[in-house]
């Protein structure tokens, strides 16, 4: 009896039994309900979105799943845009944002420019259950998360290490920094660097019983100037939710959905009667006809100089994507089976 009321203190319960590390704060699942559950994610969350809906079909809250799902993508090296492995600012260190937002008690928490931490998305869910707080940043974040009993690892593979060595010696040839003049992997690493790498992972689940979590983690842009926050960590920017209306979230340049509170107003949108798509594509508008106010955000034919993408998921299970300009994908889970779609853009070119 004591020993096992032991393992229980010590371990948590169902949940870190069936979660292993990333149950810290992660709830004990209930009985899965009769609703089919939907996920939607980024283009890069395919095994997200079948993870977080193996997950609710279990029973599992609809917000562990979502990080659950979005996990897998933090711990791959081969993903340079989130977590372990992501793209650096332009001192070559990993700062990486996240943020979490739970349907039925409308609780969300944050954490921006965290540094050693592979999980920020389960970090970002004890600021919002072991904090009054939203949003610690930095220094705080790390302790936070060492307090918390989280593991310290370098997030800078030698992959990404390369290719921002790489463009810190190609950058600007009047600098005293100099690359090696037979680098035979120069012509890729030039490729890699001229497309400006952006990325991350949003994750939406409605579960069985009808409750939304959501969930978007990211490095940020590639090169940032240190300390700099994109939309992925702030509620309401990079991810919004309410239980009674959908759920939404976006990749992209992220200052777009600052400046627009672009995930909150996908779901007031879904809120006040249009369907996800709609609700998607009148957020889509508002950044393209605001940003291009700003000379630095327009291009010669007026329109933005940057890509923003959404996914959302209604109440009732309906789900959508779009994007300003062609290739933006979303990975969806209809409760039936997974795929990765082409969201529809705003414009052709
Ligand atoms: N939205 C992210 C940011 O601005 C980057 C991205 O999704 O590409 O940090």
């Amino acid at each position: 009896m004591r020993k096992s009321m032991n393992r229980r203190f010590f371990m948590g319960g169902t949940a870190a039994a069936s979660l292993g590390t990333l149950a810290i704060g992660a709830t004990d699942p209930r009985p899965a309900g009769d609703r089919r559950p939907v996920a939607v994610s980024s283009g890069n969350g395919l095994r997200a979105v079948e993870k977080a809906v193996e997950l609710v079909k279990k029973g599992f809250d609809p917000l562990d799943a979502a990080i659950e799902g979005v996990a897998i993508v933090e711990a791959d090296p081969k993903d340079d845009s989130v977590g372990y492995g992501g793209l650096p600012n332009e001192d070559g260190v990993v700062e990486l944002d996240a943020a979490v937002m739970h349907g039925p008690t409308h609780g969300g928490g944050s954490v921006a420019s965290i540094r050693n931490i592979m999980h920020p998305a389960a970090v970002a869910r004890l600021v919002m259950k072991r904090t009054r707080h939203c949003l610690i940043v930095g220094e705080g974040a790390l302790r936070f998360a060492r307090a918390h009993g989280f593991p310290e690892v370098d997030l800078l593979t030698e992959e990404s290490r390369k290719v921002w060595l790489h463009w810190k010696e190609t950058r600007d040839p009047n600098d005293d920094w100099v690359p090696p003049p037979d680098d035979e992997v120069a012509a890729y690493l030039d490729g890699y660097i001229k497309r400006r790498v952006t990325g991350t992972i949003h994750c939406s689940v409605l579960d069985t019983h009808g409750d939304l979590g959501c969930t978007t983690t990211t490095s940020g842009l590639s090169w940032k100037i240190p300390g700099r926050v994109g939309d992925s960590p702030i509620l309401g920017a990079g991810l919004y939710l309410d239980n009674t209306v959908g759920s939404a979230g976006s990749t992209g340049i992220g200052e777009a959905n600052l400046l627009n509170l672009s995930s909150y107003l996908v779901v007031e949108n879904m809120r006040r009667g249009l369907a996800p798509k709609d609700a998607v594509m009148e957020a889509l508008k508002r950044i393209a006809e605001t940003s291009v106010r700003d000379p630095k955000r327009r291009r010669p034919d007026g329109k933005t100089t940057f890509n923003v993408s959404f996914y959302a998921v209604s109440k009732d299970g309906k789900f959508a994507g779009g994007c300003i300009y062609p290739g933006g994908k979303m990975a969806v889970h209809d409760g039936d089976s997974a795929r990765v779609v082409q969201l529809d853009p705003l414009y052709d070119k």
